[in-house]
């Protein structure tokens, strides 16, 4: 990449970071993306695709293969803490703390690289996701047709990794970040004086004793050479210090990297809800709202993926999936693809993901931008 792209991908970053839009208020930036790739002279654009999803299409006559790259544009309500930075967040509670605007700049960089070179033949199509915290862009896009309207054999995604080197591409053969699901147990049972405690049913027993026991599914029920988290979150009972409330409950989280070990999770939490409710006489509901699924890796784009990574920078294969959620799982459910971490550089000063103090690393831009553009046209001759 020449120095004065770099430097308008730069640009874009920042005006992006400046402009955040929060998860399904993307419109701003789906518009700055489609002005931007005008400009590059990509003219095959739709907008609107599952929200504020933006797709392009680059074709050059001689192929007929079609492979995808995707970026996710949301940001998040967090409040940036560095108020010197000249292109902090111009928006009062709403800041780019996951890179999505580094995604996107990165991209629009790829699309300047493709357009301009003439070294492929097919069709490449550029996935502006919105929704990627939490809000189901994927899925949506998916709905409204994506790989219908957009045909593409398979595709290809990326977060920025604080902590791993700047511009390294961390792969992964199989499973990357985990599937999750938000929990809530509802203890009822029956309200009255704290003071005579044997004319009612306390929920709020019930709750403690979930509390705990809830820690025994991953410590004895999962396989322990397997991954698993179950964290308790938050804790609601009553709202006098002299009454037994009517209804006690606890809310949390889950994590996977295998959906049986999902399965297990949900089906010990249902026995322990009902298990511990009958114990104190109370009822208890269980609630087990999964989100994404697991982000899985297809073993032959995995190495699609390693051997474009490896002929534009560092690779590492070493590194243990994370716990995390990517909503890009789901479109590795309807394609093969892969998805890589590169590194974002020392996660020092707060660089962490969903730090108020993190910002993206421009200077990673070429490598991504090489890197995208490489693995798709390796995607379009190879099997
Ligand atoms: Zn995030
Ligand atoms: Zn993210």
């Amino acid at each position: 990449m020449n120095a004065s792209l770099h430097e308008a991908a730069t640009a874009w970053r920042r005006h992006l970071h400046a402009n955040p839009g929060l998860t399904l208020d993307e419109g701003e930036a789906a518009a700055f993306v489609v002005e931007q790739l005008r400009a590059i002279g990509v003219t095959e654009i739709e907008t609107g695709v599952g929200g504020h999803g933006v797709v392009a299409t680059l074709r050059r006559a001689g192929g007929n293969r079609s492979v995808g790259l995707r970026a996710d544009m949301d940001a998040l309500p967090i409040q940036e803490l560095d108020e010197t930075l000249p292109w902090r967040s111009r928006k009062p509670g709403v800041m780019h703390a996951c890179g999505h605007d580094g995604h996107t700049a990165s991209l629009l960089a790829t699309a300047a690289l493709l357009h301009q070179d003439t070294g492929w033949s097919g069709t490449i199509r550029l996935v502006f996701q919105p929704a990627e915290e939490g809000g189901g862009g994927a899925r949506s896009m998916i709905q409204d047709g994506l790989f219908q309207r957009f045909p593409m054999e398979r595709i290809f995604g990326w977060h920025n990794w604080p902590g791993l080197e700047a511009g390294t591409v961390a792969i992964h053969p199989g499973p990357v970040m985990a599937a999750g699901a938000r929990f809530e147990l509802v203890f009822d049972g029956h309200a009255g004086h704290a003071a005579l405690p044997h004319m009612t049913r306390d929920p709020v027993l019930g709750m403690g004793h979930a509390i705990v026991a809830l820690q025994s599914i991953v410590s004895r029920a999962v396989d322990p050479v397997k991954s698993g988290v179950v964290s308790i979150t938050v804790a609601e009972g009553g709202t006098a210090t002299n009454q037994v409330p009517a209804r006690a409950l606890i809310r949390g989280t889950a994590r996977w990297l295998d959906e049986a070990v999902g399965d297990l999770i949900e089906a010990r939490m249902r026995e322990i809800g009902q298990g511990i409710a009958a114990t104190y006489g109370l009822s208890c509901e269980v609630m087990f709202r999964r989100g994404v699924p697991v982000t899985i890796n297809h073993p032959a784009e995995a190495e699609t993926a390693a051997a474009a990574a490896a002929s534009v920078t560092a690779i590492r294969r070493d590194m243990a999936p994370a716990m995390t959620g990517e909503d890009f799982a789901w479109f590795l459910k309807e394609v093969p693809g892969a998805f890589v971490w590169i590194g974002n550089g020392p996660a020092d000063n707060g660089r962490e993901l969903h730090h108020p103090a993190y910002d993206f690393n421009d200077a990673i831009i070429p490598t991504v931008a090489n890197y995208l553009a490489t693995v798709a046209k390796r995607a379009l001759t190879e099997g």
